[in-house]
């Protein structure tokens, strides 16, 4: 590991915004990326989500949209098209816990993901506030 992957490494932890990870029991989930040939995949896949409570195929429905690819689950990975670095994913699961974890009224990240009709609220187990959702296609 290479001096320059740490300062990446700092400068992508720099970027995190303070209150994901003043929340209690919660650090956010960093990818374990690996590019091959012409695919990128994230090795611990399955735990990111896990650790977020939410279900891969969502937080895989995210990902692919934001970088407008495709991609699979495989197991515990999940494969995406095309090559994307550590950063760039990183990056996307803070903004996905932004967008589908954090309550918008309290910050905290106990929450669930409620469908009603076509709709998708962050009900919060914490405050009880129930936030609309962006809904992914
Ligand atoms: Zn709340």
């Amino acid at each position: 590991m290479s001096y320059d992957y740490e300062a990446l490494l700092q400068r992508g932890f720099s970027k995190i915004p303070e209150k994901v990870f003043k929340s209690t029991k919660y650090e956010t989930p960093k990818a374990e990326v690996a590019v091959i040939g012409s695919k990128t995949l994230i090795n611990n896949f399955k735990e990111i989500a896990s650790r977020l409570n939410r279900t891969p195929n969502h937080v895989l429905k995210f990902i692919v949209r934001e970088l407008a690819t495709s991609g699979t689950i495989e197991d515990a990975r999940a494969s995406l098209n095309g090559k994307f670095s550590k950063e760039v994913i990183d990056e996307l699961i803070v903004r996905y816990i932004k967008a589908y974890v954090l309550c918008s009224s309290c910050n905290k990240p106990d929450t669930k993901l409620v469908k009603e009709d076509r709709l998708t609220f962050i009900v919060c187990e914490v405050c009880g506030a129930k936030n609309p959702a962006k809904t992914l296609i």
